[in-house]
């Protein structure tokens, strides 16, 4: 690891001001994947700027129904609550499925929306990564890619996002409350990932010298009726292969709303737009849900060994709608 200054900051225009102007530095929050990348220098700061001391670590409802979670309320903290649980069961669920016990414990809301991907060539110094380095090829197009993406994905760069828990927040529509030098501002969840296009190394939207300082979840009146389905090689301590976060609405047989995302399918948490439409307002069926997960993944390309995750994904999808519905008509 590369020796880098270490400052603590006292409150978040502290940490705001230590930033500013200084492009090598980065906040160390739970440090759970920043450390690592350290320790690889695959990221090598110069400055870690400590934010683990500010006052963002609540869970708390808003006047107008809304949760809004402080960037700095830990993995383990956040499934845990009871808030979280009772209204957004899909957030809880995938948050628990994320890493191991440990690891949730040091993890932060805003980290985990922050960690990067866990392509092996991107952690391997000696392989061609345009993430790590721009312009130097892409070894996972022709090399072993059975975790890479099937959708969303470019010619520089087949990476998949790594997090559960920004695949749940997708499907409720929460936004990202950044603080920088220019004041504060709300980026929704679906644009803060970036997809890789020609510029991979760049994995978001938010500014160097920008602190995340919440996220904003709003009230979703069938919220509590939803869903994380992650399927993976093992039973813990893995990535997805495919995730599905899903809440649904169904009142006399019809869907009255849907909320659809997908994990480890892109570079960034796949809000399944095209199959909301199919399932807005259609019946409730099996056959619906068919027809939605087979739109939604008719953009998909496989690569030599990842081909699977498109029927994978069409199933998966299948069944957590399934599920939903056996539950809702079990109610
Ligand atoms: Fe690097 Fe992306 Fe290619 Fe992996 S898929 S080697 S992260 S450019």
């Amino acid at each position: 690891m590369k020796g880098f200054a270490y400052s603590r900051a006292s409150d978040v225009d502290a940490a705001i001001r230590l930033i500013a102007g200084n492009g090598h530095a980065k906040f160390l929050g739970g440090g759970t994947n920043l450390v690592d990348l350290m320790r690889e220098e695959i990221e090598q700061p110069e400055h870690l700027i400590d934010v683990t001391r500010l006052p963002l670590g609540q869970i708390e409802e808003q006047p107008d129904g809304s949760v809004r979670i402080g960037a700095l309320v830990r993995n383990s903290h956040l499934a845990a609550s009871r808030l979280i649980r009772t209204r957004y069961p899909l957030l809880a669920q995938a948050v628990v499925m994320g890493a191991s016990g440990q690891i949730r414990n040091m993890a932060t809301t805003g980290g985990n929306l922050m960690q990067r991907t866990r392509c092996q060539y991107f952690y391997d110094r000696d392989a061609r990564c345009n993430k790590r380095m721009p312009g130097a090829g892409c070894d996972a197009l022709e090399g072993f890619n059975r975790m890479h993406a099937i959708l969303g994905a470019s010619d520089a760069c087949i990476a998949t996002h790594p997090s559960d828990m920004a695949v749940a927040l997708a499907a409720l529509d929460a936004a990202v409350l950044v603080r920088g030098p220019a004041g504060e501002r709300a980026i929704p969840l679906t644009e803060f990932h970036r997809l890789p296009g020609d510029t991979p190394h760049i994995d978001t939207n938010i500014r160097p010298d920008e602190l995340i300082t919440a996220v904003t979840v709003p009230a979703l009146p069938f919220g509590w009726h939803s869903r994380y389905r992650k399927v993976r090689d093992r039973a813990s301590y893995a990535f997805a292969l495919v995730s599905v976060a899903a809440a649904l609405d169904v009142e006399a047989g019809r869907i009255r709303g849907a909320r659809l995302a997908l994990g480890g399918v892109a570079h960034k948490p796949w809000r399944a737009v095209a199959a909301e439409r199919v399932l807005a307002g259609a019946t409730a069926t099996e056959e619906t849900f068919r027809a939605a997960a087979t739109h939604e993944l008719e953009a998909a390309r496989g690569f030599a060994h990842n081909a699977f995750k498109v029927e994978l994904a069409q199933r998966t999808i299948v069944r957590v709608l399934n599920d939903l519905l056996a539950d809702g008509e079990a109610r």
